[in-house]
């Protein structure tokens, strides 16, 4: 691997751990083969099928890896990945919810 490479996969682990502390890894519609990957601007389809994950982004077009896949990757690894999407889902949802108060735009 060159080092480039190495460099640009670096990068990009960094980013997947990112996506996952901060629950922008979010099952689509319950399922366990589709996911959302929410980065700052955009979001970005990562699909699980027979082993293989892709994602949507033009990275994966261009390099066969991207951020957004690793974040999947790792998360389907995980032992207790139920658990962990569950608190980080719900953590990111509290943050919205308090930043939206903040601001004084959401009222219950
Ligand atoms: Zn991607």
């Amino acid at each position: 691997m060159s080092q480039e490479m190495d460099a640009s996969l670096r990068r990009a682990i960094n980013k997947a751990v990112k996506y996952l502390e901060e629950g922008r890894v979010v099952p689509f519609g319950g399922r366990r083969d589709v996911f959302y990957v929410i980065s700052k601007e955009r979001r970005h389809l990562v699909r699980v099928k027979e082993g293989r994950i892709t994602c949507s982004c033009d990275g994966f077009k261009a390099r066969g890896f991207c951020s957004h896949a690793l974040a999947v990757w790792a998360l389907l690894m995980m032992d207790e990945r139920e658990r962990y999407l569950e608190e980080k889902i719900r953590d990111r949802l509290a943050r919205e919810i308090r930043r939206l108060r903040s601001t004084g735009d959401f009222r219950i």
